[in-house]
């Protein structure tokens, strides 16, 4: 959970980030000018501020550099230029990160936790809730609908990298470089046989899923069940 400022003229991409965000138990705070944003940065408490380059007052870039005059505020820059030299630019200006639109609410929040971890407030208790689930990364326990699970080692990692890319597909390739550290492996049947596993656990089934979604060639997505 972050306190997120977003600064970001676009009314439609602000609202519905606004909301993604704070459905997931997010703070979150949003703004249209850049002058304004500037203000709540550097005055307010926020954990992390999303910030738009293409702003209508002043230019997004021209407000990191107020921001950081002041503030060390985490800043991720979304941008809709995927001009190199603009994003070399605004990180060496001290943005922490950037995002490209378009971009999902679940991409933007992966990489919050990233700039987070990075900047570190270590003290924070790592938990991410999807739908009924918790997961516990420092306590390494999770519980679904508030009943602990009994999960392997090997299943809490897959869990837990699941949650903290909840939305996301992912490709069995990509879960067996980053859970088994396999990044040559072509052993699908690993992934699958550990997905059916952690599904039994959950109480669903690949043919009734509620929280683990696969697709036959794609990969695989965690998401809360449909309310
Ligand atoms: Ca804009």
């Amino acid at each position: 959970m972050a306190s997120v400022l977003i600064i970001e003229d676009d009314q439609r991409i602000r609202s519905s980030l606004a909301s993604r965000l704070a459905e997931r138990g997010h703070d979150v705070e949003s703004v249209g000018r850049a002058m304004d944003g500037v203000e709540l940065a550097v005055g307010g408490s926020f954990d992390v501020v999303v910030l738009d380059l293409g702003l209508p007052d002043i230019d997004g870039a021209d407000a990191l550099r107020m921001i950081r005059g002041v503030s060390s505020v985490p800043v991720i820059i979304a941008t809709a230029r995927d001009d190199e030299s603009d994003i070399i630019g605004v990180l060496n200006a001290g943005a922490d990160d950037y995002v490209v639109k378009p971009y999902s609410a679940e991409h933007l929040e992966a990489r919050i936790r990233a700039v987070l971890r990075r900047t570190g407030d270590d003290a924070a208790p790592a938990t991410i809730a999807v739908g009924g689930l918790e997961i516990d990364l420092n306590g390494h326990r999770a519980t679904l609908d508030e009943e602990p699970l009994e999960l392997t080692a090997r299943e809490f990692e897959l869990l837990a990298f699941l949650a903290q890319r909840a939305g996301t597909m992912i490709s069995k390739r990509e879960l067996l470089a980053e859970v088994w550290r396999q990044p040559y492996g072509g052993a699908d049947k690993t992934v699958d046989v550990h997905l059916s596993w952690l599904r039994k656990k959950l109480g669903e089934t690949a043919a009734e899923p509620r929280y683990i979604y696969t697709k036959r060639g794609v990969g695989v997505r965690l998401d809360a069940p449909p309310q």
